[in-house]
């Protein structure tokens, strides 16, 4: 059986003895290659100025680990420059705050290089490769460049904007375009992956019979949505038990039954946390009757510090809070509390579930998994509430039981949380139920499975006797 050798920015190589990672990627990744022998290669998230040539390799779990360190250089050019201030902003569709420089697009080209050199010594020609994220677009075609004809497949975690926003990527043909050279490329939902399909068309892509096979270049690329799911069941196994914690009954208890709203999100102006705090700011403003019955914890743990939008956004952000509190508050009442921890996942399910509401509205995500976390973290007696942004990925699979939003509206969020805090009981079970379904029927393994099946090559036909 050929191996899977998963490829992506940072991986994630557990302690020993203990579990795997736990991640959104890592959890994606070890769903993958669970029930196959592969190998994941990628950055150790470790700086030397003298790298090895040579990955260190950790076996754990039967998953063999091959990581490599960065140069300082490289972090700043490759990860930071161009990944983080060029294709994050302008993939979340803000080309108003991509800073475009020539020097972090060759770190880029220079680090995917440096990939392809180290996988190519790695992969035997029956090995299936599957590259993750906007980290790594061009490894293909190096690795073509190296003679390798393995199948190699591609998955963007993050949104595919039209191209005419793409076309503001100075030499984007480099970068998109290079996807041409994987035999599959994956994205969130069905917009994104019709955004591409555009986008191959403005280079010469002719689709054939099938609208989601392009010939380009003179090779066959499919593309295909492949929305990422999550471990279901063992997330609301693990809610369940979590919601029983001490740590968990404390903090409910330090509501004084007042109602609970939950928000988390990595710091990034992606996730429109500034403009959901104004939603809330209006809802007590405009129902008094909320005051003192409701509090909003806004889980916040900090990321891409090196980046200076998020130092300002981060200022922005304690500063509105203060505001909230100073409006709002009372000696006995804390309206909104801005919290800036990482809580692992086992504690954000307990949150999950002990939350009446969840306020899930970015601006702009690939997927969301937080929205489904705490759809999955729910007792299903007496379920909280999901409220949507209609920009988040998830909301091709939740629109159907969570309240959607428009996360530039702040009076319609204000109003959709009050609709939320108010819900019977019978709607919420139903809203619930339906997203429940979705979620057990396309979670984290199914995902792995489809992607790898469409990527695999096509099954020779057992030949038949004339
Ligand atoms: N997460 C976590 N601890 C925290 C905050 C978030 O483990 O303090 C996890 C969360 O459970 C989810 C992931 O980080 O699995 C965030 O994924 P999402 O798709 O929502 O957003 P991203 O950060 O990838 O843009």
């Amino acid at each position: 059986m050929s191996r899977l050798i998963v490829v992506s920015n940072r991986v994630a190589v557990p302690q020993a003895g203990g579990k795997a990672a736990a991640g959104g990627l890592a959890v994606a990744v070890n769903a993958a290659l669970k029930d196959r022998s592969g190998v994941w290669f990628g950055w150790s998230g470790r700086i030397t100025e003298e790298p090895s040539d040579r990955p260190v390799v950790t076996n754990r779990n039967r998953i063999k680990y091959a990581v490599i360190d960065l140069k300082e250089a490289d972090f700043q050019e490759y990860y930071n420059g161009f990944a983080n201030r060029v294709l994050w902003p302008i993939l979340h569709y803000r080309v108003d705050l991509a800073e475009f420089q020539r020097a972090d697009l060759s770190g880029y080209v220079r680090v995917n290089r440096l990939f392809a050199e180290h996988v190519s010594k790695i992969i035997q020609p029956d090995d299936v490769i599957w590259v993750h994220d906007y980290h790594m677009m061009p490894l293909a075609k190096y690795l073509r460049e190296r003679g390798h004809a393995n199948r190699i497949g591609f998955f963007l975690h993050i949104p595919m904007p039209p191209p005419e926003l793409i076309a503001a990527l100075p030499r984007h043909g480099e970068i998109l375009g290079s996807l041409a050279h994987y035999d599959l490329v994956g994205f969130q939902t069905e917009s994104d992956r019709d955004n591409f399909g555009r986008y191959l068309s403005t280079r010469g892509g002719q689709a054939g019979a099938d609208p989601n096979i392009f010939d380009i270049a003179g090779r066959q690329v499919r593309i295909g949505a492949f929305p990422v799911g999550i471990e279901t069941e063992a997330f609301a196994r693990r809610a369940r038990h979590a919601g029983r914690t001490n740590y968990v009954r404390g903090f409910r208890r330090s509501l004084a039954g007042r109602k609970l709203i939950i928000g988390v999100d990595r710091l990034d102006y992606s996730k429109g946390i500034p403009h959901r705090l104004e939603a809330y700011e209006a809802l007590l403003r405009t129902s008094p009757e909320w005051q003192d019955r409701v509090t909003f914890a806004q889980i916040t743990p900090k990321s891409r510090i090196e980046v200076p939008e998020y130092i300002e956004m981060d200022r922005f952000l304690s500063h509105k809070a203060g505001q909230i509190n100073g409006t709002f508050g009372d000696v006995s009442w804390t309206p909104l509390r801005y919290v800036n921890k990482t809580y692992s996942r086992s504690a954000l399910a307990g949150f999950y579930r002990a939350a009446d509401v969840a306020m899930v509205t970015p601006l702009r995500d690939g997927m969301n998994l937080v929205a489904k976390e705490f759809a999955a973290a729910q007792d299903p007696e007496n379920p909280g509430v999901l409220v949507l942004s209609q920009f988040a990925g998830a909301a091709a699979e939740l629109s159907g039981g969570a309240l959607m939003v428009n996360p530039h509206e702040t009076e319609g969020m204000a109003a959709a949380l009050k609709r939320a805090l108010d819900m019977p009981l019978d709607e919420r079970r139903e809203r619930h139920e339906r997203m429940m379904a979705v979620l057990l029927r396309q979670d984290i393994d199914q995902w792995a499975e489809s992607f790898i099946e469409a990527l695999m090559p096509p099954a020779v036909k057992p030949v038949t006797a004339a």
